[in-house]
């Protein structure tokens, strides 16, 4: 995979690097982003306006360097706060952030396992070159095809969902003469996003089973079926798994849930004699989507979570266990950006009594297609023009897609230059994680391209899809 500079961009990319007049541009942009004279900003040393000249647009850029080091950064503070208590620390990147075969080994060389959720995830990461015992499976419905797979290639870990796959799983693994190593996904009751965390204490959702049993004197499921999977020596079981949720910005609730986590492992010892040797607290760990918001720290939530880990085992008088993380978002999401050209830009004035008199509505040559966030969760953005100075003062601005739906809406809010036109190069930030992962063909639109940038090389890592390709599926 030799990066392949695109032709005519490097010399004028590290000249851009090299010019003391270019200024950093900061959270939520990706690491090597910088913003020079004339106004283009370069991403790991590529000027974005070549690069949409060269490639066109929409465009999801990933600023290399900026991934590799957050995932060396989450790497390192982690085994820094769990090896000073003595134990390993592990992490899985969540494949479903983002996964192709260029990230997969990107993540393989910052000594990351992965993590996946579907044949085509497993897939990629095998074909990456990833070693089996690097990888992990989830899913709440894990088809046939998935576990064969899994278990003919010998993969890490296969986390387990529900009863009937305990079964299922030992199954297959008995059909093939193989031991599966597993994991039990349970639920905590800590349900986790934003700012806040709640701990409900009772689960009506898909994934998991519960630490908590339903009623007085019955056992929790989680307990049912870590004594089932017990049963099966078809099965090993590595540990207890728990993920809390997404964009978790305050580390307490990774805290509780390691805490409940860690009883239900010594009750497990108490009743069976078998201390498992793993914990997972999942991923979920925030990034900051806009400018001033901040992060959760890796050291802060390294800090926490081993203090919670080590408490849990003072108190239930249990020996410590590795732990490990599966981080999408956080390494993947704020490295990643969404380049489009502008269209239509129409101003719709507003009643009386709205939040502005007139809204700047900027049309772009994406949407909802490459970019369903917003329309999904309302998540917010941040975007820019990177392609020129402006000096027109800034206007209330919505950034919008092309699709057919009056949802179809990127950026719901953002300050724009009053005199933004077609033909002007937009980026939207932290569009790395949960962008092109999730996108759709909607309205027939083929999905954009993915290329990484680095030290003014760019180098492909999926193709832009095209009409020829949606047709190519049609069957007449
Ligand atoms: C989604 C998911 C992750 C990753 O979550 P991020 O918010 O991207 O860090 C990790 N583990 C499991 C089980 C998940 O479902």
């Amino acid at each position: 995979m030799a990066a392949s500079p695109a032709e005519g961009l490097s010399a004028e990319a590290s000249q851009a690097e090299a010019s003391s007049a270019s200024d950093p541009l900061g959270t939520p942009w990706p690491r090597t982003a910088t913003r020079g004279p004339d106004g283009a900003v370069s991403v790991g040393g590529v000027r974005l306006p070549d690069l949409a000249a060269a490639q066109g647009t929409p465009l999801y850029v990933l600023d290399e360097r900026d991934m590799r080091e957050r995932a060396a950064a989450l790497r390192d503070a982690m085994t820094g706060a769990f090896g000073e208590l003595g134990v390993s620390a592990d992490l899985f990147y969540a494949g479903k952030a983002f996964l192709c075969r260029g990230v997969a080994r990107w993540m393989a060389q910052e000594r990351l396992g992965i993590d996946t959720a579907s044949l085509g995830e497993l897939t990629t990461a095998l074909s990456a070159g990833v070693e089996p015992r690097r990888i992990g499976l989830h899913g709440n419905n894990k088809s046939d095809a998935e576990i064969e797979l899994a278990l003919t290639e010998g993969i890490e870990r296969l986390v387990l969902d529900s009863l009937v796959e305990i079964d299922r799983v030992a199954d297959v693994a008995a059909g093939l003469g193989v031991r599966a190593r597993v994991m039990l996904r349970v639920t905590t009751g800590v349900h986790a996003g934003g700012h806040e965390y709640i701990s409900t204490g009772h689960e009506d959702q898909k994934f998991g089973l519960s630490v908590h049993p339903a009623r007085p004197g019955e056992d929790a499921p989680a307990m049912t079926a870590l004594l089932a999977i017990l049963e099966r020596g078809e099965l090993e079981l590595l540990g207890i798994h728990s993920h809390i949720g997404s964009q978790i910005l305050d580390p307490a609730g990774f805290a509780a849930a390691a805490e409940s986590v860690m009883r239900l492992r010594a009750d497990l010892a108490e009743r069976t004699g078998v201390l498992v040797g793993e914990v997972d607290l999942g991923g979920g760990f925030g990034v900051a989507y806009l400018p001033g918001e901040v992060e959760l720290d890796p050291e802060r939530i390294a800090k926490e979570t081993a203090s919670a880990i080590a408490e849990a085992a003072a108190t239930t008088e249990t020996a410590l266990p590795q732990v490990s993380f599966e981080p999408g978002r956080s390494i993947v999401g704020p490295a990643g950006i969404t380049l489009y050209t502008v269209g239509t830009v129409k101003p719709v004035r507003l009643p009386e009594g709205s939040d502005v008199e007139e809204r700047l509505y900027v049309s772009i040559d994406g949407g909802m297609g490459d970019n369903i966030r917003p329309a999904l969760y309302g998540a917010a953005y941040h975007a820019e023009l990177v392609g020129r100075v402006s000096s027109a003062p800034l206007v209330r601005a919505r950034v919008v897609g092309k699709h057919c739906e009056s949802g179809d809406i990127v950026v719901h809010d953002v300050d724009l230059p009053a005199d933004t036109h077609a033909g002007d190069l937009l980026a939207v930030a932290v569009t790395g994680a949960y962008g092109r992962s999730m996108a759709s063909t909607y309205n027939l639109m083929p999905r954009p391209g993915v290329v990484a940038v680095r030290e003014g090389e760019v180098t492909p890592l999926v193709r832009r899809e095209t009409v020829a390709d949606l047709l190519a599926l049609d069957q007449g």
